[in-house]
């Protein structure tokens, strides 16, 4: 397994300059199926979160972005998707250097982002508030306005698609960015600034800062001149943010994590249920936040359904992601992957059954890599670890029900609440648990897709705010409400009274 070589940009994204870190300092970034550092990547610090900020905030204040009409912006925003499109290929391939999804996840990945920006292209124009009649001759209206400078955070399992999800809506309600992308994951994130700079979107309008969490994450979440901060992540890390964020009564949403149920019911099609449920816990190595974690078997089919489903996932390929027959690659990093395994013990010492992997390959050639075979735990109490914490790898928990009530009151006793699938040919019983599960996103026989038009994110402590369609406009914008007298009487309150009266 080689590691390309190609000349991408590491370093910092600032006022429309790529720059070294104030420090000089850089960071090593890995391919996680060799564990070969692919590149050094600049090491932002609180001076480079000042710089960045600072642009973000001239650009906002003074720049033209904000003032822009809305079909010039379209325009730029349009342009970027082309050239995603146009090089799709190339993005896709470091995409899967980087993060080690297999190849053809990574395309999905590049053409997902490039139909989120044409989406908010798309709705720039669409941006408006309401007249509101009165009670006396008042015309009242309300105005849509960018928040101002966004501060946007992301994790490492959807490195583009995440940093375009964030950017997207923002840029489309005229807002400036400072955008940190994971530290596992820095180069595709830096290359979309890349893209908008040659898209036409003007300096200082997106920066992106590559760094530690800890440091350049919590700088922005708690800076005095960011407006708004936007995190996806872990739902502790998100907890954090919004505790740095209180200093400065910052707008927040969060998008966090999950411990999704997916339910099979007996009169389901059980052959599409199997495949869809093999696809909602493997793609993406289990990495992602709306993975179905749990499955939820009835007891009628669960010995049935379990030989299919097992037999299944045993003969998905583990191997090098940018091998085209590949099927599922590497979990981010070796640290992720003794996490993974960890969690496997817990699960065997908590009276969990192995059915599947729980180990890395045999395969002498997978070694250097963070693999993990395909793992499937049987005779899971929902109460056990690894039916409750989120294993962020690819692990699925089988738990076998009786009856509807049963299986709602289970998928629904976690502190989670993304999403979650249910499979039966039943329609009256579909929409009852669609809407008795308190998640987010809810799919009826469709394992889990997430496209730009439709709203993404959490109930409980799965997150605050809903993500893509339009209502993600509504994150990156404020009401504002203008109220004109239209009376022909002058305004006169204190002259109303009669001479002399106290
Ligand atoms: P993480 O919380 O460790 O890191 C996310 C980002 O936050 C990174 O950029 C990191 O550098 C930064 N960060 C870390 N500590 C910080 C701090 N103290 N202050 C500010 N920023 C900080 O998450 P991860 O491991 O990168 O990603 C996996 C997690 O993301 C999982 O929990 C997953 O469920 C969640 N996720 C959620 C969604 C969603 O939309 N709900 C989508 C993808 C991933």
């Amino acid at each position: 397994m080689a590691t390309e070589t190609a000349v991408y940009e590491t370093r910092l994204l600032i006022d429309g300059q790529f720059v070294p870190a104030a420090s000089g300092e850089t960071f090593p970034t890995y391919n996680p199926a060799t564990n070969e550092v692919i590149a050094e990547v600049a090491q932002a610090g609180r001076e480079d979160v000042e710089r960045a900020v600072a642009a973000a905030r001239r650009a906002f204040d003074e720049g033209p972005w904000p003032r822009m009409t809305p079909l010039e912006r379209a325009k730029r925003m349009r342009k970027v998707a082309d050239i995603l499109r146009e090089r799709l290929e190339e993005i896709a391939r470091l995409e899967t250097l980087n993060c080690g999804k297999i190849i053809i996840e990574s395309r999905g990945d590049v053409a997902a982002s490039a139909n989120c920006f044409e989406y908010y292209a798309n709705l720039t124009g669409h941006v408006w508030g309401e007249t509101i009649p009165m009670n006396g001759p008042l015309f009242d209206y309300t105005l849509r306005e960018p928040i101002g400078v966004c501060g946007q955070i992301i994790p490492w399992n959807f490195p583009l698609l995440m940093a375009a999800w964030k950017l997207a809506p923002a840029l489309a309600t005229g807002n400036t960015i400072v955008l940190k992308p994971a530290s596992a994951t820095p180069l595709t994130a830096l290359l979309l600034g890349q893209i908008c700079l040659e898209a036409g979107i003007p300096e200082g309008v997106v920066n992106i800062l590559t760094g530690p969490g800890a440091e350049v994450g919590a700088a922005i979440a708690e800076h005095p001149q960011v407006d708004k901060i936007a995190f996806t992540g872990e739902t502790e890390t998100g907890r954090e943010i919004l505790r740095l964020a209180a200093g400065t009564i910052k707008k927040v949403s969060l998008e966090l994590g999950g411990k999704s149920p997916n339910i099979v019911f007996p009169d389901a099609d059980l052959e599409e249920a199997v495949n869809g449920s093999l696809f909602a816990i493997f793609t993406n190595a289990g990495q992602r936040c709306t993975a179905r974690t749990r499955l939820f078997l009835h007891e009628s089919i669960h010995d049935q359904f379990l030989a299919d489903f097992i037999a299944k996932a045993g003969k998905i390929r583990v191997g090098d992601p940018l091998e085209e027959t590949t099927q599922m690659g590497p979990v981010i990093s070796t640290r992720q992957c003794e996490r993974v395994l960890s969690f496997v013990e817990r699960a065997r010492s908590e009276g969990a059954h192995l059915a599947l992997g729980g180990k890395r390959p045999d395969d002498e050639t997978l070694r250097t890599g963070n693999f993990v075979e395909p793992t499937i735990f049987t005779n899971v109490q929902n109460d056990m670890t690894i039916a409750q914490q989120e294993v962020f790898g690819p692990v699925l928990s089988v738990i076998r029900f009786r009856d509807d009530a049963e299986v709602v009151q289970l998928a629904n006793n976690t502190i989670y609440g993304l999403a979650a699938t249910i499979w039966t040919r039943d329609l009256k019983r579909a929409h009852r648990l669609a809407a008795q599960i308190r998640a987010g996103n809810v799919s009826i026989n469709y394992p889990t897709v997430n496209p730009p038009e439709a709203p993404f994110g959490g109930f409980k402590q799965s997150g605050i705010g809903r993500e893509l369609s339009r209502h993600a406009l509504d994150l990156y914008t404020q009401v504002k409400n203008v109220v004109v007298n239209l009376a022909d009487e002058p305004f006169d309150w204190y002259g109303k009274w009669p001479v002399g009266q106290k």
